[in-house]
């Protein structure tokens, strides 16, 4: 690990003047850490935010959910207001890494998850982003983990998070503060596909900070799920996930939201599958369409080519599990 200047933050605008260039915040670090030991990370000085009051999940005027970005996975999980109202995030949650990391992990650091790629977490191979313009190992290399949709010729790293998966299928707003002032945006703006800067992950600016995650209201009427598929039963990333949000009406979807992990660059949806169901009776037919769209512009690699059916089957059995109103998301 190279040597780092390291401070403390005591408000939030003492962290935004304590950044330099190049510089990191850091928080549970259970993603900087580990890159920083590896030497895929090596920024000048880490500014510690763990004091800052960020930590608050609160209700919002509208009745939505606020989630402060110091929040740590663990106490999202198990809030009141998540278990009854965004149970699909709690499921989410609990499916991701282990008890011990989700006692560190925040809100805000889940979003910015970096990578499994086995090339991005070592040095020894080129890896565009990690080190824009030298290559990219895993394009015809071991690629089994990795993504089949928005992928480019630069690179076809997956998105690993699932806490970001269900905050696109809830369609959260990240509220981000910076030197210039507080700014809002959808999360489906946040994240950005690599097409030829794979190293720009997000829209999040240097030396900005994600200070809260906002979820709108819930509806008395939606049911939910999250499923992730993955090679063991915990401590894993999914290979395929899909968390889906869906109201019905007079026996036909009313209004379905659909995002999937483990097989895009950023957390993956498709409005297009979601409009082909909305006031479509459930059948197999209907969700098989619907898988099909999901899937369409799928470019695979010879190693995870079978993501490509796995992830129609992931997506059908989710949208099956609440139809059935039924959410145990785990296989
Ligand atoms: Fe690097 Fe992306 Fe290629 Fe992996 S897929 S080696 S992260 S450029």
């Amino acid at each position: 690990m190279k040597t780092f200047d390291f401070t403390r933050a005591a408000t939030v605008e003492d962290a935004l003047r304590q950044h330099v260039s190049g510089a990191k915040f850091v928080a549970g670090g259970t993603t900087l850490i580990d890159l920083m030991k590896l030497n895929v990370e090596a920024p000048p000085k880490v500014v510690d935010i763990n004091r800052l009051p960020l930590g608050d999940i609160a209700r919002t005027e509208g009745g939505g959910l606020r989630i402060g970005a110091l929040a740590r996975n663990a106490d999202v999980a198990y809030h009141p207001d998540v278990a009854r109202d965004y149970p699909v995030l709690a499921q989410a949650l609990l499916s991701g890494a282990s008890a011990q990391l989700r006692n560190m992990a925040t809100t805000g650091g889940n979003l910015l998850q970096r990578t499994r790629c086995v090339y991005f977490r070592d040095p020894a191979y080129a890896c565009n982003k990690r080190s824009p313009k030298s290559g990219c190992s895993a394009i015809g290399g071991f690629s089994r983990n990795l993504a089949i949709l928005g992928t480019s010729d630069d690179c076809i790293a997956s998105n690993p998070s699932d806490q970001n998966v269900v905050f696109t299928a809830l369609e959260a707003t990240i509220q981000i503060l910076g030197t210039q002032g507080e700014r809002s945006v959808a999360i489906d703006d946040f994240f950005l596909l690599p097409r030829n800067t794979p190293d720009r992950e997000t829209t999040l600016e240097a030396g900005e900070l994600i200070t809260s995650v906002t979820l709108p209201p819930p509806s008395p009427r939606a049911r939910s799920t999250y499923l992730k598929l993955r090679d063991r039963a915990s401590y894993e990333f999914a290979l395929a996930s899909a968390a889906v949000v869906a109201t019905f009406n007079d026996g036909a979807f009313e209004r379905v939201r659909i995002a999937m992990g483990g097989i895009g660059t950023k957390p993956w949806r498709s409005v297009e599958a979601e409009s082909a169901l909305q006031g479509v009776a459930p059948t197999a037919q209907s969700l098989e369409i619907a898988a099909e769209i999901m899937l369409r512009d799928a470019r695979p690699q010879p190693d995870n080519e079978f993501k490509v059916e796995l992830a129609k089957r992931c997506v059908m059995h989710a949208l099956s599990l609440v139809i059935q109103n039924d959410s145990r998301g785990y296989p």
